[in-house]
């Protein structure tokens, strides 16, 4: 199985770790040649307003579009998240997305850089994990076709942290810069199962 990692900026290192770690190829994602053969795409975190721009000079955007909008799996994570959200609040005013993703977004919805933290984030069946916040979007509202995977109360109880609509998944933390593989295997196990 081929997973992209989508390598303009941002932690394109630790997505293809975590991938590879799981046995899986992990080419890097720089020009639109490299879409071709890809089961699923990771869109690592990093800067959304960053990414976007780089996605444009690469050419990337226009071919991406088409390829999310014909069902190409994608894994979103935190400006990753943001690329991929339909709505995005607190953004530049030029920001766009790819809108494949029915939640809105609050652009550093938790604080600044010095309110980024990490916190055990809950799964199914009471099943935790780590997560790693900074400056993470927070998701404000799920559409009717998403599903929340995992949650984080931040003091006013669960929101969503993880979610999915059909094949693209969202997830406001970073769970790359963890050793723990649990997100990484539930999103490559869901590719594996479509082939
Ligand atoms: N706040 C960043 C943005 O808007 C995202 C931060 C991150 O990916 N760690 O792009």
């Amino acid at each position: 199985m081929r997973v992209g990692v989508l390598a303009l900026q941002g932690d394109v290192r630790e997505h293809t770790r975590a991938l590879e770690r799981l046995g899986v190829s992990a080419p890097q994602v720089r020009l639109p040649e490299d879409l071709v053969n890809l089961d699923a795409l990771v869109i690592p975190g990093g800067e959304s307003t960053a990414i976007a721009r780089l996605l444009e000079v690469s050419g990337l955007r226009e071919d991406l579009a088409i390829r999310l909008h014909e069902g190409l799996p994608a894994f979103g994570t935190c400006a990753g998240l943001i690329l991929l959200a339909e709505q995005i609040l607190d953004g530049r005013s030029d920001q766009w997305s790819f809108a494949c993703l029915d939640v809105t977004v609050r652009r550093n919805g938790y604080g600044r850089q010095t309110a980024s933290f990490e916190a055990m984030v809950q799964l199914h069946d009471s099943v935790v994990v780590p997560g790693v916040f900074i400056r993470a979007p927070r998701i404000t509202k799920v559409g009717a076709d998403v599903e929340v995977l995992a949650t984080h109360d931040h003091g006013d109880g669960p929101h969503a942290v993880l979610v999915k609509q059909g094949m693209v998944w969202g997830c406001s933390f970073h769970p790359e810069l963890t050793e723990d593989l649990t997100i990484h295997r539930m999103f490559v196990e869901s590719v594996e199962a479509l082939r």
